[in-house]
């Protein structure tokens, strides 16, 4: 079928097969009709407003060995820090009393925070009436339990790529089906579950791709965040290709098409690549964004990827005011809500 049919049929009907995605991936002549019929969809079924979470980065320790990744623990050009439990709490009252709805828990796979340390640090930050998002790795599944039963609200962890063997290549020593078991076992304790993918990992295919997003269809994901892969000099996919918004844009519009009353952020990798990168964004199927309230010092050491803390420079405050003003300068409101997956669409 023609891809401006086969977007036609996506938009009515929010289903596509593997082989019409991929050719949606590579046909380059219809982004613009892509990006425009994701807004309308997302415009449908999330309407205009945009949910701000704010994000804590709360420890740069991470066990993992993620190749991609400035957090992996053979990195030793980056200094370590952690936030005590009581450093965490204050930054999530500042985010309260600046009008968040949600806190962004998210950090490296740091041993330290044990359920008996994160257990108190959940039931008191749910005092503050915020949902809490957690976004700390693969645990237990009775971690994940009790994170629950002491309130955690909502839970990120990304699939990262569903290409078993590409994700056993960039991830030593991790077990893909440990990862699924993990998102399985989210959903069903009742998390609101978000994951998401890098785009532009060196031999990921535009197959892999397209089978991602049938991924996240059939997890019935609430949210997925996802963003373009960023070479960072300190590991060892350094010398990889130059990153490009593009492909990640497309990836994601795809995906409010098929899903289209989830979240979906605008990523700070977007915003990285393209000093209006998550604009754009919003313009192409995106709903929220998640601005950093981390300490300027601390956020610089949560070093993912190159040029990651120019992208929301400034004082908390100041950052979340001139943003809500680009909001409504792009014709979009910000959410006074908690802005939970409200599901308007069922998959038959
Ligand atoms: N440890 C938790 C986990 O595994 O979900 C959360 C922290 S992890 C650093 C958060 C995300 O950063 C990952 O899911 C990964 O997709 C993203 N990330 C890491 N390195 C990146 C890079 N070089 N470019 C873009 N995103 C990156």
């Amino acid at each position: 079928m023609d891809s401006l049919a086969l977007l036609d049929q996506a938009q009515a009907t929010h289903h596509l097969q593997e082989d019409d995605l991929l050719q949606l991936i590579e046909d380059q002549t219809i982004n613009d009709a892509l990006f425009a019929a994701a807004d309308r969809v997302r415009q449908k079924y999330v309407g205009n407003e945009v949910h701000l979470r704010a994000l804590i980065e709360f420890t740069n320790i991470c066990r993992n060995n993620c190749l991609y990744c400035g957090l992996q623990c053979q990195n030793r050009a980056i200094t370590r820090y952690r936030m005590d439990p009581g450093q965490v709490l204050h930054l999530a009252q500042q985010a309260a009393q600046y009008g968040y709805k949600t806190v962004v828990l998210q950090g490296g796979e740091d041993a330290f925070f044990t359920v008996d340390r994160l257990v108190p640090l959940l039931r008191q930050l749910k005092k503050l009436h915020l949902a809490v998002t957690l976004s700390i790795g693969e645990r237990p599944r009775a971690d994940y339990q009790a994170f629950k039963e002491a309130g955690a609200d909502r839970y990120l962890l990304r699939i990262e790529t569903t290409d078993q063997a590409l994700y056993e290549k960039y991830h030593p020593g991790m077990s893909f089906e440990n990862r699924l078991r993990c998102l399985r076992d989210l959903k069903e304790l009742g998390y609101e579950t978000g994951t998401g993918i890098l785009v532009g990992l060196p031999g990921q295919t535009s197959r892999s791709l397209a089978r991602d997003i049938l991924f996240f269809k059939q997890l019935n994901a609430d949210m997925i965040g996802l963003g373009p892969f960023i070479p960072n000099p300190d590991t060892p996919l350094k010398d990889a290709p130059a990153p490009q918004l593009t492909p990640a844009l497309k990836i994601m519009a795809l995906t409010r098409l098929l899903l289209p009353d989830i979240n979906i952020p605008a990523t700070t990798s977007m915003e990285t690549l393209e000093p209006n990168g998550q604009i754009k964004a919003l313009q192409s199927g995106a709903n929220v964004i998640m601005p950093n309230i981390t300490d300027e010092k601390q956020r610089r050491l949560y070093a993912l990827y190159p040029g990651k803390n120019t992208a929301a420079a400034g004082t908390p405050l100041l950052y979340r005011r001139q943003l809500e003003a680009r909001l409504k300068a792009a014709g979009r409101s910000v959410s006074t809500s908690y802005g939970g997956h409200v599901s308007k669409h069922s998959t038959p």
